[in-house]
């Protein structure tokens, strides 16, 4: 919570740009009025349709049975799993990676199977990065790369990249800023930078990464038919005028290329001749949390085991403990899902699996994850219900205050109780 000029400002955690400016109107335990927020964190802060219930074997129980019956699964277990935290504090994903420890779990996120390779390329410095306030202060050029921050982050535009006076920007957008989207279609945002868009094909992004770095070098790019070398030429052009340029990158773009290395080279071109800044659209409030988090305890982003020794722990890491992997290949045999529900993201053939073993589900709302779930347990809405810290998807920390008390633990309570109780 920000105090300025005697108003309460709150943080909204509907998306990773974490909005630090929300007012809310309180009356006893409850929210009656939302302002300044987006249609998307209007939805968050207004809460579940269902509230997750408290039970364990289809029973109603206490949450003190629903936690010794969680802590139960997973001493029992040879091969647990912990998976989610995307929309936790950062709190609970710390206490979340101590359990991991305890139990020797598979610890993962859902950046395994979608912008880990940005994070992990900005982690190991592969990347030029920025934050967004430097965004809003000094950016000339935006370039929107399969990404649609129109309806993912519905503040974006207005609040960082494209509309907002910035110290170096004040003009805005009508004068001082180009805002560039390449996409597969002509998404609301691409409708926003009219003629700066990028139609691609689908899946050919890479093709267009080797033929701007070829623009950028002063070749003539080599491209499929289905691109014009003029556009390419021209994009290349306003590219290298940019005096800080930033791309935003989506899922579309991750899923087209797969590995970071060929975005790696145009970013590494780009400053040879530019100034660019890359920042990955994280959609999960938290995620960014989780891969920092993981990385300071283990060296690793996503995608860890903890083997347990005599004494202590060894780490391990890789493809084999992704949720896909060890879902696929049936290697766990229990699992604890934070604040997240696998069962809808993830293709039915994986997912299936979780309703086969004991599966402990924790979080604010019901979901289909926890409708298969051995023992729920119902949790605070981090940001409405219960304060915290997180990371932005720049990679600026952030800390909230609750806009509203409630009886409900938060997620890491919970998970300390579990701990406790093994
Ligand atoms: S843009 Fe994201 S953080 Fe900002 S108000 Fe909307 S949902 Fe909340």
């Amino acid at each position: 919570m920000v105090n300025c000029l005697n108003k309460n400002y709150y943080v909204c955690t509907g998306c990773a740009l974490l909005c630090d400016d929300i007012e809310v109107e309180v009356s006893g335990d409850h929210i009656t009025k939302i302002k300044t927020v987006c249609r998307k964190g209007f939805s968050r802060i207004g809460g579940c349709i269902e509230p997750m219930p408290c039970t364990s074997d289809g029973k109603s129980v206490d949450i003190t049975t629903a936690i010794k019956d969680a802590a139960s699964i997973l001493m029992n277990a040879d091969n647990p799993l912990i998976f989610g935290l995307g929309n936790s504090t950062s709190g609970a994903q710390k206490q979340a990676i101590e359990l991991a420890k305890r139990i020797g779990a598979v610890i993962d996120d859902s950046s395994s199977f979608c912008q880990g390779p940005i994070i992990e390329a900005i982690l190991h410095e592969k990347i030029h990065t920025c934050t967004l306030d430097d965004v809003r202060n000094r950016a000339d050029v935006i370039v929107y790369w399969g990404a649609d921050p129109s309806n993912s982050h519905p503040r974006h535009l207005s609040m960082h990249s494209y509309f907002p006076r910035g110290e170096e920007r004040q003009h805005g957008w009508e004068d001082d800023r180009t805002a560039i989207a390449i996409d597969v279609r002509r998404s609301h945002t691409a409708k926003i930078c009219g003629n700066r868009f990028y139609q691609i094909p689908l899946h050919t992004d890479a093709f267009l990464i080797e033929a701007l770095i070829d623009a950028l070098s002063g070749k003539v790019p080599k491209v499929p038919f289905e691109y014009d070398i003029k556009k390419i030429l021209e994009l290349a052009n306003v590219l290298k005028k940019a005096q800080f340029g930033v791309i935003f990158a989506g899922l579309g773009v991750v899923y087209s290329i797969g590995d970071m290395g060929t975005m790696t080279r145009l970013m590494d071109k780009l400053n040879e001749v530019s100034n660019f800044h890359l920042i990955p659209m994280m959609g999960h409030y938290n995620m960014r949390g989780f891969n920092q988090n993981l990385f300071e305890a283990t060296g690793y982003f996503n995608r860890v085991k903890f083997e347990k020794r005599e004494n202590g722990f060894d780490v391990k890491h890789g493809v084999d403990y992704s949720i896909m992997e060890v879902l696929n290949t049936k290697k766990t045999d229990a699992a604890l899902i934070i604040g997240s529900d696998p069962m809808s993201c993830l293709p039915r053939s994986t997912a299936e699996y979780l309703s086969e073993i004991p599966l402990v589900s924790i979080g604010p709302c019901e979901n289909f994850t926890s409708r298969v779930a051995k023992v729920t347990i119902p949790s605070a809405l981090s940001g409405v219900e219960c304060g915290g810290s997180a990371v932005r998807m720049d990679g600026v920390k952030v800390t909230f205050e609750p806009m509203i008390k409630t009886a409900r633990l938060s997620d890491e309570e919970i998970l300390k109780r579990i701990m406790e109780a093994i």
